[in-house]
């Protein structure tokens, strides 16, 4: 068997929007089959591999990598592809240790050469794109997010199930334990962002924020100095050290739009910057900008929402 594999994550049988992105990305290099772990329904794929074991019954870095690595030696595939997420980054790691190949992280772009693959890959947190050639047999990449849209298949194919060889000692990194953070609408998902800088001064003033994000469907992030002060956790945090969000809406507000918070929401359909400093590099790259004072700016926004939501 030849063609390029994608590994597709999933929540309980609904397949990630940044797999699915993968699986488009793969759809111009060749015959694609689709692996998962544990049964999920995968349209406008030729082939569905489903991988079954015990030791795969949750996140299980080492134990998923030696699977897919067995699942490559087998049916020998063109290329093997994750979305370049923490998961897909730290799996695909450990398949590239395994067979010891090289892996290219974060791809943009892929053009084949031959037999070769010309690619371009963000570096330093999207601060930079490197072009780079892979030249291994078995080609091993992770696929930057939101660098395409996401593939939306028709036609679900039949899964053949993959039983592969693993030991116990291959279960030394598992989950053990689930807690719920946070439930509904989040941050990577969240159709509009609703984001908080220095400028929102405290703790409290999320207040606003969150008001105008509950009456947009949105979700509450901020950038790096917020949560340093102890204002927000962490897990709202966007950046490069944060979470990269792609919001139809991201509203900025009270935030400079340092480089590490930019690459997090550069892929945002559409920025909103709410600032009282017309310089500030989030205000010059904004599509829209408001010139002023946070805190009355958004509670006139807020109000007028919520009238127009009366009427
Ligand atoms: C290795 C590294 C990783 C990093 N990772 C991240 C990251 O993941 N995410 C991140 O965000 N940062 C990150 N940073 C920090 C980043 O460089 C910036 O320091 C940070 O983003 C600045 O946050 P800010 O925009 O809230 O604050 P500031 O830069 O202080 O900007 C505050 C803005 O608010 C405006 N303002 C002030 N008062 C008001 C008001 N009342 N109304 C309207 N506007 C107002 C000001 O004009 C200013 O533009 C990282 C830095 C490093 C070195």
């Amino acid at each position: 068997m030849s063609g390029v594999f994608v590994f597709v994550e999933h929540d309980s049988g609904s397949p990630s929007e940044t797999s699915l992105q993968a699986v488009a990305l793969a759809g111009a290099l060749g015959e694609v089959t689709a692996v998962t772990i544990g049964d999920c329904p995968i349209g406008g794929v030729a082939r569905h591999v489903v991988i079954e074991h015990p030791l795969l019954s949750d996140h299980a870095p080492e134990a998923m990598g030696e699977a897919l690595a067995q699942l490559c030696r087998t049916r020998s595939p063109d290329a093997m592809l994750a979305s370049g997420t923490e998961r897909g980054n730290e799996i695909l790691a450990h398949v590239a240790a395994i067979l010891d190949l090289p892996l290219a992280a974060m791809v943009t772009e892929i053009r084949p050469s031959g037999q070769n693959w010309e690619l371009t890959r963000v570096r330093w947190g999207g601060s930079l794109l490197e072009e780079a050639s892979l030249t291994a047999s078995l080609k091993l990449a992770t696929i930057a997010p939101h660098a395409v849209d996401a593939a939306v298949g028709s036609g679900e194919v039949d899964a053949e199930v993959f039983e592969p060889d693993l030991s116990d000692e291959l279960s030394r990194t598992r989950v053990v334990e689930r807690v719920t953070v946070s439930e509904g609408i989040t941050l990577t998902t969240a159709p509009v962002v609703v984001s908080g800088g220095r400028g929102v001064g405290s703790p409290e003033g999320f207040a606003v924020l969150e008001d105008l994000a509950g009456l947009l469907g949105g979700a509450v992030g901020c950038s790096r100095v917020v949560t340093n002060n102890g204002w927000r956790p962490h897990s709202d945090q966007v950046g490069q050290t944060g979470t990269r969000v792609a919001p139809h809406l991201y509203i900025a507000c009270g935030i400079s739009g340092a480089i590490q918070h930019w690459v997090g929401m550069m892929a945002s359909k559409n920025v909103l910057a709410i600032n009282n400093d017309p310089e500030a590099p989030m205000v010059t790259k904004a599509d829209y900008a408001v010139i002023g004072d946070l805190h009355p700016v958004l509670e006139a926004v807020v109000a007028e929402v919520r009238r127009r939501k009366e009427v």
